[in-house]
């Protein structure tokens, strides 16, 4: 079958985002999002190459009528009209959070996989079952293409038992599924091979510290062009600090808080919600941009809150650099690492231990484009590398189909 037209659906519990590309040149044609499904007051927006629309109001009572939406405005003569008729979209990509062990790389979606991804929800409860209804929304509506489900935790399956076993009895992970799976995959992957390219070196060959930093952040060991290691765990609330999620602290803290009145969805709001940057910033926003504009305000909240962010990324740079030995890059991306020059000044100077060196004033400038910050006499090179997410589903998913 000869694959064209990719649609790349990322579904979220009231939410649906989608770019559609041409793999003939792996262009975007066009791309949107679809908000508030199933809660009223439903929002539809939509750009191409001849016509763009933000936010304007629309019926989506739930994720199949969501996509029909899209589908409709993809063949509108007066949105521009992409495609002449739905016949041109060969595959749909569809993101899902969570693979479980089983998923290793991207597959075909059959009943099967339906069925797996289902039993699978108890490990990510809030993001596969939204996964699942952008899928059955897509095979309903575009019956004819292919659909192939990308795992955000397909790219860490090549972790060893050392990097994803807790110190738990054994049965917990084989009966329950507890152990450290890692997400952002995807990111981490399209980065690994875009360092791979700009390194000049073979991808089989390539060790790097990938550091996928935004709302939520991680950081992945690459040893050999694959996952070693990776600082999300079984769910994505692990690892470094991020925008409202406490990241690593002490699991006792957890008991502690339970044995002391509080809830379990309290605890859980606590430490996914109303943790990270929010928390400490003293901004009321986990945003970066806020947190960045309250630290030259003089705020003492907010100058604690970059140095315990920063500080969470260096412990695990540090701790992959001492595993990995020979780092042929540390690679920044993501919302943070792409654009938030204050943050990267923070961090950098935080690893300098490390021997890193970087151009201050490039670093200024540098704003969601690949640039080498590190300077030559760097022990390891450091470079921003725009990730792109969506591009790479439709990669995995044309070449699965190829
Ligand atoms: P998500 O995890 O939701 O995909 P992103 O990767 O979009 O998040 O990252 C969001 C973060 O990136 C926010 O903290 C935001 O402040 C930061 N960010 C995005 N754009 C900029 C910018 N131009 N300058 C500084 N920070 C930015």
């Amino acid at each position: 079958m000869a694959v064209r037209h990719v649609l790349v659906v990322n579904a979220g519990s009231s939410s649906l985002k989608f770019m559609l590309f041409d793999m003939a040149n792996e262009q975007m044609l066009a791309k949107g999002q679809v908000e508030r499904i199933g809660i009223g007051n439903s929002l539809f927006s939509y750009t191409n190459a001849a016509f763009s629309e933000k936010q304007s109001p629309c019926e989506a009572p739930d994720h199949t009528a969501a996509v029909q939406l899209v589908c409709n405005a993809l063949i509108d003569p007066a949105k521009g009209a992409c495609l002449k008729s739905l016949d041109e979209i060969d595959a749909v990509g569809h993101r899902v959070v969570h693979g479980g062990e089983r998923f290793s790389g991207s597959v075909i979606v059959t009943p099967e996989v339906v069925d797996a991804l289902t039993a699978m929800i108890p490990l990510a409860p809030l993001h596969n079952p939204a996964g699942l209804q952008g899928i059955a929304g897509c095979e309903k509506v575009l019956a004819n293409a292919k659909h192939v489900a990308v795992f955000d935790t397909a790219f860490h399956q090549t972790m060893p038992e050392e990097s994803y076993l807790y110190g738990l009895p054994k049965e917990l992970h084989e009966k329950l599924g507890v152990r450290k799976y890692g997400f952002h995959g995807t990111s981490h992957k399209f980065v690994t091979q875009r360092a791979a390219e700009v390194l000049g070196k073979p991808l089989d060959e390539v060790n790097l510290v990938t550091c996928h930093l935004g709302n939520g952040s991680s950081i992945t060991a690459v040893k050999g062009g694959k996952c070693w290691d990776t600082s999300m765990g079984m769910t994505p609330l692990a690892g470094v600090m991020m925008g409202t999620r406490s990241g690593d602290i002490d699991p006792a803290v957890v008991l502690y808080l339970l044995k002391n009145g509080y809830t379990a969805e309290q605890v859980d709001a606590l430490m996914n919600k109303q943790g990270g940057v929010l928390a400490l910033g003293g901004t009321g926003s986990s945003d970066m941009r806020d947190l960045c504009s309250a630290i030259v305000d003089g705020s003492e909240a907010a100058k604690t809150a970059m140095a315990r962010l920063v500080h969470s990324y260096a412990m695990y740079v540090g701790g992959y650099v001492a595993l990995l030995g020979h780092v042929d890059a540390i690679i920044l991306t993501g919302g943070i690492g792409e654009n938030s020059w204050e943050t990267r000044e923070a961090f950098l100077k935080a690893i300098s231990g490390l021997g890193i060196t970087f151009d201050a004033e490039l670093n200024r400038k540098v704003r969601g484009v690949e640039a080498t910050l590190s300077l030559a006499d760097s022990k390891i090179p450091v470079i921003v590398l725009p990730t792109n997410e969506e591009l790479m589903i439709a990669r995995e998913t044309f070449a699965l189909l190829a």
